[in-house]
């Protein structure tokens, strides 16, 4: 018998994960590699959210929590909810998670069976096909423009849904494209979601990571209708510079929060008890330092934007929020490097890697080959160093 499940077999290393591992590994070996690989930022977590979790430890809040999260942390998710998108949930209607990959992965897990088709527009966040697929649903990829943003049209909406569309994934802000949609845009999605009677997963982890005084606004906002359709997934992680705190939260309905509860309760049982302490801090302590870090991202924004849209043949849609570039470098496929041709975002992302010392993300594994993805949650020094070593590069090709 064969020892790994089929399960285990479909799947491959997260590639964001994977390239960051072959940069550090040259890095170790003594080669200055800039990485725009990082999918988290570079900022150290905030002060006051560390003095709320070193206070958890020294109170000896240290054992088992109720495995769908602490009442304080879940109070805490309610009132950002009512701050910031006035939307009103109850406790029940809120699970705390290890990651907002991890509240995917349960809700995925609590609501697809074999055949449900979850409509993810493509460029997607990497994880969201896989997790799907291990819930036994099928992800039906819709391919997005440049021209629209990156957006998923009404019209193309309507094309791809189907008597067996069970949800429609939303990420708005995005990862990889940065792209996000207006409040009238998700009225039109919402309109076409209630009269389908399809379920709308909104990915709100960059919600507070928006430029030029983008007004972000959750689907869930729009109306009592669309609130019960929508499954908002959401996380500590990108805005308070906490990625290795494993804290996402779940907001839905008490049916299906209820069923990830379950889920949870027979495999990772609660998030650490001191994260979700120091999320509380997090969420309704003060947000200072949020300004600051979107402030530096706005900056590095504008200036890897400008640079890139110089460079000979690159287009570089300019990103709304999140701390992405996603640049179309597909001028450059069919050229050639000492005699070996670059003919895809995978090719192009190892030239620049062995070439130039640069990490960046093939666009195909956002489903998206014309590009790569850039992530700017990086010092400045490093994004102008970075570029000059791209341009320079580009320029071997011939
Ligand atoms: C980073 C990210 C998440 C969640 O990250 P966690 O570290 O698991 O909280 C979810 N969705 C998108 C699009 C992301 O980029």
């Amino acid at each position: 018998m064969a020892v790994l499940s089929d399960r285990a077999k479909s799947l491959k290393p997260s590639p964001t994960l994977a390239i960051n591992a072959k940069a550090k590994s040259m890095q170790a070996q003594g080669i200055h590699v800039i990485s725009f690989g990082a999918g988290e930022p570079d900022f150290d977590t905030p002060e006051n959210i560390k003095k709320a979790a070193k206070k958890a430890i020294d109170e000896g809040f240290t054992k088992y929590t109720p495995v769908g999260g602490i009442d304080d942390l879940k109070d805490a998710i309610i009132k950002k909810f009512q701050r910031d998108n006035q939307v009103t949930y109850k406790r029940s209607e809120i699970i705390v998670s290890c990651g907002g990959k991890h509240s995917f992965y349960n809700l995925a897990q609590a609501i697809f069976d074999q055949g449900d088709e979850v409509i993810v527009p493509a460029p997607y966040w990497v994880s969201y096909p896989p997790m799907v697929a291990l819930a036994n649903g099928t992800p039906v990829m819709v391919e997005t423009t440049e021209k629209n943003e990156f957006k998923i049209t009404p019209d193309e909406l309507k094309r791809a849904i189907t008597p067996k569309t069970k949800a429609l994934i939303l990420n708005s802000p995005s990862n990889p494209t940065g792209s996000a949609y207006t409040k009238k845009e998700l009225e039109k999605i919402a309109e076409i979601a209630l009269s389908k009677e399809i379920f709308v997963i909104s990915d709100e982890i960059y919600e507070k990571i928006v430029y030029d005084g983008f007004q972000f606004v959750s689907i869930a906002s729009l109306s009592e209708e669309i609130k019960k359709k929508t499954i908002i997934v959401h996380g500590v992680a990108k805005t308070y510079a906490m990625t290795g705190w494993r804290i996402g939260y779940t907001a839905g309905s008490e049916e299906i929060i209820s069923a990830m509860n379950n889920i949870q309760s027979q495999s990772t049982s609660n998030p650490t008890s001191i994260s979700q302490k120091a999320s509380v801090e997090a969420l309704i302590g003060p947000q200072d330092e949020v300004t600051k870090m979107v402030t530096a991202f706005g900056q590095r924004r504008n200036y890897i934007v400008d640079r890139l849209n110089k460079i000979l043949g690159v287009s570089c849609y300019k990103p709304i929020g999140a701390f992405y570039v996603f640049p179309n470098f597909s001028s450059y496929y069919g050229k050639s490097f000492q005699k070996k041709k670059i003919e895809n975002s995978t090719h192009l992302a190892d030239f620049f890697l062995d070439v130039a010392k640069v990490a960046v993300v093939p666009g195909v594994e956002f489903g998206a080959d014309p590009f790569e993805r850039l992530s700017y949650a990086t010092s400045m020094e490093d994004i102008k160093e970075g570029l000059n070593r791209i341009e320079e590069a580009l320029k071997k090709l011939s």
